[in-house]
C-alpha cells in the first residue's frame, strides 16, 4: 500500500452503520478514525446546555469557534471544553438539535478547518456526510453507505436499546427521517453521494460482509489511485 497519507471517506444518512463500520476499517488498516458527526453533536450539545436558540446562526457560530473538541479516537471518546460528552452526545435529542446546527454555515466552517487538519500528520477514516464531498474531495478512497429505511431504523433503535436508552421503532424511524431530509435539503454541504464516490447498500448485510466490501474498494483505490491523491 502506498506510504502516502490516506483519506478513506465514508458519508451516508443515519443508521446507515457508518461508525462502526469506519472504526473497524480503520482499525484493520492502522488509519485514525474520525467521528466528524461527533463535532456537530458536541456544538449542539453545548448550545442546549446555554439555551442558545438553534437557529441563532451568529451565536451558534461563536459557539463552534470557541469549542475545545477533542476526538480521542483510540478510546473512542469525546471531549468538549475538558469535560468527557461522550455518553451525553449519543442522545436522540442532541442528534435532532446536531442536524440543526450543522445547517449554519459558520458553525460547518469552523468545524471545516479542524477536520482537515486532523488528516495532516495521519492516514484517517473519516465519516460524516460530506467528508467525500466537501471536507476532502481529493480523497483516494470515498464510500457512500445506505441501507433502506426501516433497516436503518431498526439499527438505530438496537444500539440505543444497546447502550440502555429508551428507543421505539416509530419515534426512532421518524427521527433518522427527520434528519435525514434536513441534511439532504439544506444549501450548505448537503448530504449527497459524491459522483467519484462507490455506493455500498448494506441493506441485509452482515457487518463482516460489509467490512470486506469496503476493505477491498480501498485496496483496489489505493493501489490504482496514488497519482490522484491532492
Ligand atoms: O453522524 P451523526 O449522526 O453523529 O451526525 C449528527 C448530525 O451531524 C447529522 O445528522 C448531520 O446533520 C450532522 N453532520 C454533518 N456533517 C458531517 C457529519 C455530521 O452535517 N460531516
Amino acid at each position: 500500500m502506498s506510504h502516502k497519507r490516506v483519506i478513506v471517506a465514508i458519508d451516508g444518512p443515519a443508521g446507515a452503520g457508518k461508525s462502526t463500520l469506519a472504526k473497524r476499517v480503520a482499525e484493520k488498516l492502522g488509519f485514525v478514525y474520525i467521528n466528524s458527526g461527533a463535532m456537530y453533536r458536541a456544538v449542539a450539545l453545548w448550545a442546549l446546555r446555554l439555551n442558545i436558540g438553534l437557529n441563532d446562526m451568529h451565536r451558534l457560530e461563536q459557539l463552534a469557534i470557541a469549542a475545545n473538541i477533542e476526538l480521542r479516537s483510540s478510546e473512542d471518546r469525546v471531549i468538549l471544553n475538558g469535560e468527557d460528552v461522550t455518553d451525553a452526545i449519543s442522545d436522540s435529542a442532541v442528534a435532532a438539535a446536531a442536524s440543526k446546527v450543522s445547517a449554519v454555515p459558520g458553525v460547518r466552517r469552523a468545524l471545516l478547518e479542524r477536520q482537515r487538519s486532523m488528516a495532516e500528520q495521519n492516514s484517517v477514516v473519516m465519516e460524516g456526510r460530506d467528508i467525500g464531498s466537501v471536507v476532502f474531495p481529493g480523497a483516494q478512497v470515498k464510500i457512500f453507505l445506505d441501507a433502506e429505511p426501516e433497516e436503518r431504523a431498526r439499527r438505530r433503535a438496537l444500539e440505543m436499546q444497546d447502550s440502555g436508552q429508551n428507543a421505539d421503532m416509530a419515534t426512532v424511524a421518524g427521527g433518522i427521517l427527520e434528519r435525514d431530509m434536513r441534511d439532504r435539503i439544506r444549501r450548505e454541504a448537503p448530504l449527497l453521494q459524491a459522483p467519484d464516490a462507490e455506493l455500498v447498500d448494506t441493506t441485509g448485510m452482515s457487518l463482516d460482509e460489509v467490512e470486506d466490501t469496503v476493505l477491498k474498494i480501498v485496496r483496489e483505490r489505493v493501489s490504482n489511485g496514488r497519482e490522484a491523491t491532492r
